[in-house]
């Protein structure tokens, strides 16, 4: 079940849920161990717990992953691996053709075509996978798992990420939703002369480039880490990125260190939002680290996002006080079980988190109030 703040969470009664000393009994009696972790079996090698540490289990996720993390906490309680629950935790908004920034369903690029990115990070082997501007496979998040458990490479794009998941077992299918189709079309008759072309220009010029409203401009993904029974995590973000983008656009989301970053020992870091600042200053990555610094999961996303401010110099990109114009979400949890989120532009935004009383949604931090 959902709460809607930590205060409603704490005034529930929790008689009818689980607690967590119960979910880890539970584990413990089922004979949860590293030797029997799906994944461990698929991937033919064993993950101890990590060590020193019973954090969790616990699930994060952007505000569009309710869903999300409590399904990636069903599939850890049944003793998984936190790398198949946030696939799973993700693969259902893949697969919803009303989430207009994510798998199927999501908006196509200036051409029509739907190309989604995708990479995860699994924790206890510090291996990575993504898949790259893929098209016609509806979850790309398995295709980024499969990158990792069965290549010998990091990232695969275009048409062999399309093959090797073809070569997997995938089907390609049509991804463009009449709905996603309808909206594609509307821009092209109304805003086709707003692109992500830029003429020759001075960098003072405030002018030139398209500075879309967020209306003309969709933006949206899903990111999900989670620390599962053994106290090892993994996170995974996925999305269709930038409506109307330059075929062959890749963002974020894909590259391991921006759109998603894990270390075992210390936490997993996830963003959403203008994917070419988070590709220019790495910001996952960053959060690791300043969290290895001893910076909280929400201090260390704050300060990815004055990186991103700091780094904000051209003027097309900047409003009337030299501030970003756009926006960028982090998300991260540290190996304790902590979790905490930011976003450039904020006040009311809000992260989905799941632990073993259930889902709410807490608030992000934010550098700058919205008007
Ligand atoms: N970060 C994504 C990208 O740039 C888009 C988004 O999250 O809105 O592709």
């Amino acid at each position: 079940m959902y709460y809607e703040s930590n205060t409603e969470k704490n005034s529930m009664a929790t008689s009818n849920l689980t607690s967590r000393r119960d979910f880890l009994k539970a584990g413990a009696l089922a004979g949860i161990g590293a030797s029997v972790l799906p994944s461990a079996k698929a991937l033919g090698e064993i993950y101890p717990p990590a060590k020193n540490r019973v954090a969790g289990p616990v699930a994060i996720s952007s505000a569009n992953g309710r869903r999300t993390v409590l399904k990636a906490m069903e599939v850890i309680q049944s003793g998984a691996d936190a790398i198949d629950a946030v696939v799973a935790g993700v693969n259902l908004v893949e697969e919803d053709p009303n989430d207009s920034s994510v798998g199927y369903g999501g908006l196509p690029n200036e051409e029509g075509v739907v190309q989604l990115d995708s990479c995860i990070m699994h924790g206890p082997t510090s291996r990575a996978g993504g898949v790259g501007a893929i098209e016609g496979i509806m979850y790309p998040s398995k295709v980024a798992r499969l990158v990792l458990q069965r290549s010998d490479h990091v990232l695969l794009v275009g048409k062999g990420a399309q093959k090797f998941a073809t070569m997997h077992g995938f089907e390609v299918e049509d991804l463009l939703t009449d709905h996603a189709r309808e909206r594609w079309v509307k821009w092209k008759e109304n805003l086709s002369d707003r692109d992500d072309y830029l003429p020759p220009h001075d960098p003072s010029d405030k002018n030139v480039g398209q500075n879309f409203s967020p209306e003309e401009r969709h933006m949206g993904t899903i990111h999900c880490s989670a620390i599962d029974l053994s106290g090892n995590i993994s996170g995974v973000t996925t999305t269709s990125g930038l409506s109307y983008k330059i075929p062959g656009r890749v963002g974020d989301s894909p590259i391991i260190g921006a759109g998603c970053y894990v270390d075992n020992e210390i936490g997993a870091a996830g963003s959403t939002g203008r994917g070419e600042a988070n590709l220019e200053n790495l910001c996952s990555f960053l959060i690791v680290e300043r969290m290895r610094m001893g910076d909280s999961p929400q201090d260390a996303c704050l300060f990815a996002c004055q990186r991103i401010a700091d780094h904000t110099k051209l003027a097309r990109l900047q409003d009337d006080q030299g501030r970003p114009n756009f926006n960028v979400k982090f998300y991260s949890l540290n190996a304790d079980g902590v979790v905490g989120g930011a976003e450039i532009w904020g006040g009311e935004g809000t992260f989905s988190v799941a632990d073993a009383d259930g889902g709410r949604l807490e608030p992000l931090a934010y550098l700058y109030k919205r008007a």
